[in-house]
């Protein structure tokens, strides 16, 4: 009898461009796979948006497999407790997976390594979650990278990432299958109310449709990135964070799918592989410096004085700070789980610098409420906003909410589709109401205070007492 191999699904959903997957069915044995339900905070409980986006994904999972004359047993607890039962069950010999860099998930894989190993088993790791392996791509002095501009170079030299390889046609079944658990009794989706109801007007999570976004992305949109990908008004980024983050499809797939295109735009295929390459820097910082979404990166930000200014919070998570692209920003991530990253990166700097909230709170809201919620992106990102992180943003480049709105939206399409009271409001005040003639106001049905609300701080003086708290920081050593 030739004994299965378990093969562990992570942040990996899919059967394209999978080497676990691929590895185990070419050693020609029969296969068994699991996607385990961790409790470990940062690896299992994930934000409610994206709980969301997990049902829906392990169900197209489900279904490819089982197209594949496969299936996928879904089980719950600590990994090596589900493993050492399921290696009884199954009488398997071998796990594969592929790796994961966050802190908590490969922690807990190295310790699934270890003992499989010590105990005789056979214990297969491969990559696939990013285009660089942290461990191995060093600086000159041997170090991890802290600078992007020379972590793209490096990422560049080390030559084009491994040529994707395909899905299986057919994945060879064990003679019994182990029990699995229901995905409706995970009850990852919400109830009374739904809100995510509205997620499905941009959203289909799962490989399938991870591939057609790709698809569309580089015959509709590419040509359009370099110069449109700012515009929050204009559909021309991927949209490809969501599925990249549970692993729909792989960094290496979508950088080869861009490939050999028609010459005009290769400017535009530049600035997207670069994009791409933040999500790999990202991880690189976050796996150097595991403490990326709770410790500033650079500690002098540890005296910083943050206020706490509840109501002002409240009326960030709503999009009711009297901003209208910061409010847009936030009522598009209530709406639809995701935010431009243009509007990110001006909702971000509006809470942090406006506000003067502690960035690590706007970064556990964007953890519950983002379908691409990403320990390593999430984390870098904010940092990179508030100046305290590796190659941040310095904190006094300080957004104006109002000059943002008009260079990047400036027809108002974007605050307009989710912001509606605002959506007659001339152009020339759609970003700025608050300075509108009474008149204005009036013609366009809008009442400051009532069916909109006057801005909750003045940027003018939010941004002084900002620059004022950063002064006051111990002088760098
Ligand atoms: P595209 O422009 O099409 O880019 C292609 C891919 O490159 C993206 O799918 C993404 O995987 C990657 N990418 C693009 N920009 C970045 C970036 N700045 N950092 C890291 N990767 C990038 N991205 C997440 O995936 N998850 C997060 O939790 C997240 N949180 C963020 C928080 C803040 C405060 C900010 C400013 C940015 C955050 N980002 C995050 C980065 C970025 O906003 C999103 O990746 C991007 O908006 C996704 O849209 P897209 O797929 O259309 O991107």
């Amino acid at each position: 009898m030739v004994k299965p191999v378990i093969l562990l699904f992570r942040k990996d959903l899919r059967l394209d461009d999978n080497l676990a997957l691929a590895s185990a069915v070419e050693i020609g044995r029969p296969v068994v796979p699991v996607y385990i339900r961790e409790p470990e905070s940062g690896a299992g409980p994930l934000g409610a948006a994206q709980a969301w986006w997990l049902h829906h994904s392990l169900t197209a999972l489900s279904k490819a497999l089982d197209k594949a004359g496969s299936r996928l047993v879904l089980r719950s607890g600590h990994s090596l407790d589900v493993i050492k039962t399921l290696l009884t069950e199954t009488d398997a010999d071998g796990v594969y997976w592929n790796r994961r860099y966050d802190p908590v998930g490969s922690g807990i894989d190295k310790a699934l390594k270890a003992w499989l190993r010590e105990n005789g088993f056979e214990a297969e790791s491969f990559s696939g979650q990013l285009m660089h392996e942290p461990s191995k791509l060093k600086t000159g002095a041997g170090g991890p990278y802290r600078v992007y501009s020379p972590f793209w170079r490096a990422l560049e030299q080390q030559g084009e990432p491994a040529e994707p390889v395909a899905a299986p046609g057919r994945i060879a079944a064990p003679t019994s299958w182990p029990d699995g658990e229901t995905l409706d009794d995970w009850r990852l989706l919400p109830t009374k109310p739904d809100w995510a109801a509205t997620f499905t007007e941009v959203w289909e999570p799962g490989e399938a449709a991870a591939q057609r976004r790709l698809a569309d992305f580089i015959d509709e949109k590419l040509a359009a990135y370099k110069d449109g990908r700012d515009f929050p008004g204009r559909d021309v980024t991927s949209m490809l964070s969501p599925h990249l983050a549970m692993g729909e499809i792989s960094p290496a797939r979508i950088w080869h799918a861009t490939r050999g295109l028609k010459s005009g735009i290769t400017d535009s295929v530049v600035k997207f592989r670069k994009e791409l390459a933040w999500r790999d820097f990202s991880y690189h910082l976050l796996f150097h410096f595991p403490e990326l979404a709770t410790k500033n990166w650079n500690e002098r930000f540890d005296q910083f004085g943050w206020t706490d200014d509840e109501s002002a919070f409240e009326a960030w998570t709503k999009g009711l700070t009297g901003y209208p692209i910061v409010d847009a920003g936030m009522r598009e991530l209530w709406r639809h789980g995701t935010m431009h990253n243009r509007v990110r990166m001006i909702v971000a700097s509006f809470l942090i610098k406006d506000l003067r909230i502690d960035w690590r709170r706007g970064e556990a809201w964007f953890r519950d409420t983002l379908v691409d919620a990403d320990p390593a992106s999430n984390a870098a990102s904010w940092q990179w906003v508030a100046g305290s992180g590796a190659d941040a943003a310095p904190f006094f480049r300080i957004f104006n909410p109002i000059l943002q709105g008009e260079k990047f939206d400036p027809d108002g399409s974007y605050v307009r589709r989710f912001v509606p009271e605002l959506k007659d409001m001339p152009d020339k005040f759609i970003h700025k109401p608050f300075e509108a003639p009474l008149l204005v106001l009036k013609e366009a049905g809008v009442t400051l205070g009532k069916t909109y609300p006057k801005p909750i701080v003045d940027h003018g003086k939010a941004r002084d007492a900002a620059m004022a708290a950063y002064n006051a920081l111990p002088k760098a050593g």
